[in-house]
Formats: C-alpha cells, structure tokens, sequence
C-alpha cells in the first residue's frame, strides 16, 4: 500500500539522497575547522532503515485507508465489463463507478542481447551491496537522481544516453549546467550512444555501447522510461479506450474515460507523472463524482524538482518555450558561487534563472541549479500561479544572507529576445 511514491519512488530515493549528500557534508567540514575521522559507510545500515521507514508508512497508509471505512483487497483486480471487476481470487465486485489508478512500471526499451542482467530503479531500492562500479542507462531524472546517489556514495558511475544532452524537456541553461555539475564529481557522461549489448563474466558486467566503446561495471541499470500499466486489465471488456498519443489511458478534462462511469488518474493516464498530480487528480474525481463539484485539474505551471547533486527546482516555462509562446521575452540569469563554497573550498557554482513575459512583466518560468532549489521552487510556484510580475519580484526586499535573494535582486536582464514582426 502507498504505490510507487512510498515504497519504490519519491520516498525510499529522497532517503537515498539524504545519505549520499551526507558525504559531501563530511568533505566540506574541513575549510570549517572540523576534522572528521575517516568515514564509512554501510549500504546495508542504510537499505535496513529505509526498509524499516517504508514499512512504517505502509502501515499508516493502510491503518488510514481502513480507518475511512473501505474495504482493502489485496488482490489483483481485471475488468469482467465496465461495471465488474474479477479479483484473483475469483470473486467479482460490482460497482457503479469504477476509478483506475495503477500507475505505471520502468521500461526497458529494446530486448538487446543481455538485457536479463538489467536493473532498474525498482532492484536498485534492494541491491544486497553497493555496486563499486555502476553504469545507467537513461538522462532523465530517474537517472540522474540515482547516478549522484551512488556517485555520493563513492561508486564509480557512468551515464549513457542517446540523446545530445541530459535532461530532454528542461530549460537549456539547466541541462548545461547539470551536466557540467556532475561531471565535476567524476561522474562520467557519454551521450549521443546507447547501450546495445551486456555480458556477464562471473559478477562483471561489460556493456557494449552503439561508439563502438565498452564498460565494464558491477551492476548495469537501465532509467529510459516508464510505461502506464494499461496491460492485462481488461479495458477493452470495459470499454476503456487508450491514447495513442502516449500508451496511457485517454481521459478528459475531468479524468473521464471513454467509458462513461470509469475514471482513471496518475500514471496510468501518463499525463505528467508525479505523486501530487496524482492525487490532485484523484481528489478532483471525489469532488466531481461525489462532492457535487465538477473540479478540472490545472495541469499549468506545476514546480518539479530533479534530486541531483546540486539540485534542479523549476517551475513554468522553459526558455524555449517562452520563446516560442511570447513576443518578447526578457531572461535574468545570475551563475556564482554559493557562500558557504567560500569556506568549503568545494567547486560548485549555482544558477538561477527567470524568464518574464516582456510584454505583460509576468514571469513565467524559474530555474534554479544549486543547494535548496527544491524547496525555492515550491515556493516559487505560488508566485508564478499567481501571475507575479517582474516588479512584484523586484518590490519583495531581499532576505539575506541566502542564495534565494538573488531572486528579487537580478534587475538587468542577461538578454531580451524581440521576435520580429512577419511581413
Ligand atoms: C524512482 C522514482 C522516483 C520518483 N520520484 C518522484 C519524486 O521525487 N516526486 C514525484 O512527484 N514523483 C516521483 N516519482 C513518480 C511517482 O512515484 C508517481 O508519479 C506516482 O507514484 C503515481 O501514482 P499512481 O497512484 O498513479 O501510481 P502508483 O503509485 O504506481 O500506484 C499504482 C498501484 O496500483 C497497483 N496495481 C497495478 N495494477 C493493479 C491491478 N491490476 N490490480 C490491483 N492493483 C494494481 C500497483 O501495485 C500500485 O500499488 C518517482 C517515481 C520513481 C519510479
């Protein structure tokens, strides 16, 4: 109970990440005058308490669902028709509504030769150790997020993607910036290649690459992506039809499937697939089905978070999008050192970028690489829901000493794109 986010998600890798960051703590204590005895770490300490803390949430979440009065079946559950689910114990319920939330499961693209000795993100919760070697296949955040925890913890990591750079669908400064980020940690970045073979001699893996290179490593996992689990539930006895656009199921404005009185929400309709676009979704089903309140969700301007090391917080639009949305776009872009990188000596530089609506003054994109930018993005998010303009940014008084303040302080903009008039 929980799905994904609890027990093999957002939860278990936001831990995952505490731990690995702990390391560059213990590095940069020393320009503060602490001198710390060697550290060591033990993976199987770590994936124990975490086991225990995901257990302790999973026995909320099912104490909490009880509490509400449903009743819980543990079971797998496959339309019989649009009103009739079988269980596999053979039992059927009958319901008037029906909502789908199964969410999806990691793909691993291709059947390449050797792709039984692949992991993904679900093995990688469990590894029995810590890989002292460990190639990822994929840019994306999943990725990422794993490569700068095992890399925190002292592995040895390789990222593989196919792609030009690194975080496809993220604002160009932040891709660059990343990248450049984690390859000053030693991790090592080889894009525009895929892996394309991977044998297995005794506990070593060698990993063909489409360059003609290969790599050998203790554990190979694959981040290329999620597939909505649409597969073995019967939706065609249900009437449920699928987007072709994307794999999930076709939902409208108010999650409404084809088939008029099943609803589904989160994953499996990938849409955007994060945990509280999921239950904003699924609480704007109660409302509209039994609150009496039809609630469409705004899928607009949601902030998101890559939990690399340093972080990527970001919220509205890239700007690309900007761009290609508005007639003059002005951007404010600020790179430095973050203050406590004086003392620590660590080589590290934080980003920040705004993008405003020239026209309106709106800003409509944020950006931040570095050190909280997480959290700077949630809070950002109000102000961009609520249409804050660049002078409202430049009104709000600097809060200092923070990294944040560079906010409301970036008054000339980096540059100002003006898109010529046609004709
Ligand atoms: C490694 C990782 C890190 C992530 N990090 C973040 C993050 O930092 N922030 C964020 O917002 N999102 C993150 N996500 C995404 C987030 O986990 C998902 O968007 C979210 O869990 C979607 O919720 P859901 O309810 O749609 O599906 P899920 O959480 O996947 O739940 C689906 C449930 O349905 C069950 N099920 C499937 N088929 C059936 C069936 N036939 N019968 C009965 N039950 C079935 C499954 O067992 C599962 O319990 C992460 C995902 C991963 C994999």
């Amino acid at each position: 109970m929980g799905g994904t986010c609890v027990i093999r998600g957002c939860v278990p890798k936001k831990l995952l990440v505490y731990a690995s960051h702990i390391h560059h703590e213990i590095e940069d204590a020393a320009g503060f005058g602490w001198s710390i005895p060697q550290a060591t770490f033990d993976w199987p300490t770590l994936i124990a308490n975490k086991d225990k803390e995901i257990a302790r949430l999973e026995a909320a979440y099912t104490a909490n669902v009880e509490k509400s009065g449903a009743r819980v079946l543990k079971t797998r559950a496959v339309f019989e028709d649009a009103h009739t689910v079988r269980l596999s114990t053979g039992e059927t319920v009958r319901s008037k509504y029906v909502l789908i939330a199964t969410g999806g499961t990691p793909s691993h693209g291709a059947a390449i030769p050797g792709i039984e000795h692949v992991i993904s993100s679900n093995e990688a919760f469990h590894l029995p150790s810590l890989p002292r070697r460990i190639l990822i296949q994929g840019g994306g955040y999943i990725a990422l997020e794993f490569a700068c925890i095992f890399a925190g913890f002292g592995s040895e990591v390789t990222v593989v993607y196919r792609g030009d750079n690194v975080l496809r669908g993220f604002d160009e400064d932040v891709r660059a910036h990343v990248r450049s980020e984690m390859e000053k940690q030693g991790i090592a970045i080889l894009t525009g290649c895929t892996v394309t073979k991977i044998d297995k001699r005794g506990e070593e893996f060698t990993s063909h690459l489409s360059n003609g290179s290969s790599i050998a490593s203790d554990q190979v996992m694959f981040a290329i992506g999620r597939h909505p689990n649409v597969g073995g539930l019967g939706l065609d006895k249900a009437g449920v039809a699928i987007n072709p656009e994307n794999g999930g199921i076709a939902v409208d404005g108010f999650s409404k499937t084809s088939a008029p009185n099943i609803y589904a929400v989160g994953d499996v309709t990938h849409r955007i697939n994060l945990t509280p676009v999921a239950i904003r979704e699924g609480h704007a089903f109660a409302d509209t089905v039994f609150g009496g309140r039809e609630t469409r969700v705004d899928h607009a301007d949601i902030a998101t978070a890559v939990f690399c090391q340093p972080e990527v917080g970001t919220v509205g639009l890239t700007e690309s999008q900007a761009r290609a949305q508005f007639d003059r776009v002005d951007i404010y872009k600020a790179t430095f050192r973050p203050m406590k990188s004086t003392l620590s000596g660590r080589d590290t530089k934080m980003l920040m970028k705004l993008i405003v609506d020239g026209t309106s003054d709106r800003v409509v994109g944020c950006h931040i690489v570095g050190d909280g930018a997480a959290e700077m993005a949630q809070v950002l998010g109000i102000a961009v829901k609520m249409k804050a303009t660049k002078a409202d940014f430049d009104a709000t008084m600097a809060l200092h000493p923070t990294a944040a303040e560079e906010l409301v302080t970036m008054r000339t903009p980096s540059a100002r794109h003006v898109r010529e008039a046609v004709g």
